[in-house]
């Protein structure tokens, strides 16, 4: 907490701020419709920011009771500024049921030998493992590691067909700087989905994890993974047991786990054997859902078959996961900037809009303003939006009168006077819209970095995928991003609101505008994950939608003049199998892409339009 004094100097700091712009722009013409920024409005800036990022809503995580309460507080908002309720049944939201994770069930057992390891100490399924039984023979291949770029395979030689393998978590020389792999940090093969993915697509029917002792001796099983996309199945039974368990299963072949792990560490090769016995595994994980919400409000407008949405998400990362970039804090990760800042910009815009409404302005589109669930899982709640939306009269709006789409993600951190525009290349006139906007509007005169892609890692990319032409502002990264030390002290409110009045006379440019041209933006190489295979070997330039979890990898496009272009993949294409690698969810998909070099030739099948079609595409490198 900030004490008395050091709150108002900042109060005075904010109006010396604000009065400099003020006094800025009333050099220049004045504007239609908008007042000079004033020290309140930067307070309450901060302070909407503030309660969106209090801990107490718990980093507005899906499925936590703090994301509700937030979602609830933004209709509020959305309802004393006098917008209209635009969400499902004419109220303000727009509820869907998303999964969040997994959790473990009795029966989960591994039998052997007449002994049984039940649920607990000795054994926890692996969050991506199928339910069922299986009874198999049983092979121990090492490390379960197969990767041909470190001269490395555990199971050459090994039969796994049909069986149940037993691996060891990590990879081979963990420790050792000297070791084939990298050592000291873990490759990618040493990941546990990956393992799986790999005794799968050896023939296996299950795989049994167990830490090695040279390291890890005695270290508790942890629980299955219940956030992000964990529970995306690997096709086969996997689950972890402990060191008692794993000597038990390799007793008949009278080796000790200990042993079979020098063999491998010291020979530095492949140790791996068929053990002349059988188990049997159990595993039965139940699927845990929440119910989510995109919240809605709009300003009708002069002709109902018009449309433009303002969005931002309100989600954040909860307690941390995946996602976080400081993955051993279970802390709230409020999200000040990320992206309580882009919601406050919102409702900001929405409360002067809805004020000229009442001194009679009425707007030639229905104004649509949306705060986003879900975007920090995979663009969810904006997905939903876009695909899933029920249709009038449930819903105001068809989704085909929307002209375009306004996003704000993280404004709360303005330096140097520099403002990120992405999706210029996504309509033939934003580029001189977005430089008449900054030269004419109130508090704009940013110094603009534009890029032209409609995709990017927030929710703008799904209206993109449907061919509706987006902006999206940005006032750039930072060293807390993702991390529970975005915090709302940070937020320069003075620039957030100026980044808030940008936006409104964006929208209000563009609501004097004929319907914009929406045009396939060049694709920007920077993107990050949405890019398809991010930071692995090879490239293929596919961009995957999210919302789909099994059954094939959906594309929402692709990079024009990508491999995956040239090899005529197209948006609507479902990815089942990449050059003999069966593909259900993005981590099979990444998974194959990891396992084969830039430069070769690889045939995929896709479903189109109920049939199959095999395409072959030639892997490049990462732009
Ligand atoms: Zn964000
Ligand atoms: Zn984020």
């Amino acid at each position: 907490m900030k004490g008395f004094r050091s709150r108002r100097w900042l109060v005075t700091l904010v109006a010396l701020l604000a009065l400099g712009a003020a006094a800025h722009r009333a050099a220049r013409a004045p504007q239609s419709g908008t007042t000079p920024m004033s020290a309140a409005d930067s307070l309450r800036a901060r302070d909407y920011v503030r309660t969106l990022a209090d801990p107490k809503w718990e980093g507005r995580g899906i499925g936590t009771a703090g994301i509700d309460s937030a979602a609830n507080w933004i209709a509020a908002r959305m309802k004393s500024a006098g917008l209209v309720p635009a969400g499902e049944s004419l109220g303000w939201f727009e509820p869907f049921e998303v999964t969040t994770g997994v959790v473990a069930q009795a029966p989960c057992a591994v039998e052997a030998d007449g002994r049984r390891f039940d649920l607990g100490a000795e054994l926890q399924p692996l969050g991506f493992s199928t339910n069922g039984t299986a009874r198999a023979r049983l092979v121990f291949a090492g490390y379960g590691i197969t990767a041909p770029g470190y001269d490395y395979d555990d199971y050459a030689g090994l039969d796994a067909d049909d069986a149940i393998v037993l691996v060891l978590t990590q990879e081979p020389g963990e420790m050792d700087s000297t070791s084939r792999f990298d050592g000291s940090i873990n490759t990618p093969f040493a990941d546990l989905r990956t393992k799986a993915i790999n005794a799968r697509e050896h023939g296996a029917l299950g795989l049994l994890v167990v830490n090695g002792p040279r390291y890890h001796a005695g270290e508790p099983l942890r629980p299955p993974a219940s956030d992000g996309g964990g529970y995306m199945t690997s096709g086969l039974l996997a689950a972890q047991v402990d060191e008692d368990a794993a000597n038990l299963l390799l007793a008949s072949a009278h080796v000790t786990l200990a042993d079979a792990q020098m063999a491998i560490d010291h020979g530095e090769h492949p140790h791996s054997f068929a053990i002349p016995d059988s188990a049997r595994v159990t595993v039965n994980l139940k699927r845990t859902r929440a119910t989510t919400r995109n919240v809605i409000g709009l300003i009708p407008g002069r002709d109902t078959t018009r449309t433009l949405v303002m969005g931002a998400h309100y989600d954040h990362l909860g307690y941390g996961g995946p996602s976080s970039l400081a993955p051993d804090s279970h802390e709230p990760h409020v999200g000040a900037d990320d992206n309580a800042s882009g919601v406050t910009a919102m409702l900001l815009a929405a409360e002067r809009m809805t004020a000229r409404v009442r001194h009679g302005w009425k707007p030639a589109h229905t104004l649509e303003f949306v705060a986003f669930t879900g975007e920090e899982i995979g663009l969810v709640g904006s997905s939903h939006f876009t695909d899933d939306s029920p249709a009038p009269p449930t819903r105001l709006r068809p989704f085909e009168t929307i002209e375009a789409m306004l996003n704000m993600d993280m404004v709360g951190r303005l330096r140097k006077n520099q403002l990120q525009v992405m999706g210029v290349g996504t309509a033939a006139e934003f580029d001189t819209l977005v430089s008449m906007t900054n030269r004419d509007a109130a508090l704009a005169d940013f110094e603009i970095h534009r890029s032209q892609d409609g995709y990017g890692p927030s929710d703008h990319s799904s209206f993109y995928k449907r061919n509706v032409p987006v902006l999206m502002l940005f006032t750039g990264s930072h060293v807390d991003y993702h991390k529970p030390s975005d915090t709302w002290d940070k937020i320069y409110a003075a620039g957030l609101v100026r980044v808030s009045h940008f936006a409104e006379a964006l929208v209000e440019s563009l609501d004097a505008r004929p319907k914009p041209t929406f045009t396939r933006a060049k694709s920007d190489v920077s993107a990050g994950r949405i890019a398809g295979g991010g930071g692995y070997g090879a490239y293929l330039g596919t961009i995957p939608d999210y919302m789909k979890t099994e059954g094939g990898v959906l594309l929402s496009g692709v990079r024009s003049g990508s491999p995956a272009d040239q090899a005529g993949l197209k948006g609507g294409d479902v990815i089942v199998r990449f050059d003999g690698i069966r593909v259900d969810n993005i981590y099979d998909y990444t998974f194959a892409l990891r396992s084969r070099k830039p430069g070769q030739q690889v045939r995929i099948t896709v479903q189109r339009g109920g049939a199959e079609v095999d395409l072959v595409a030639t892997l490049g490198r990462r732009p």
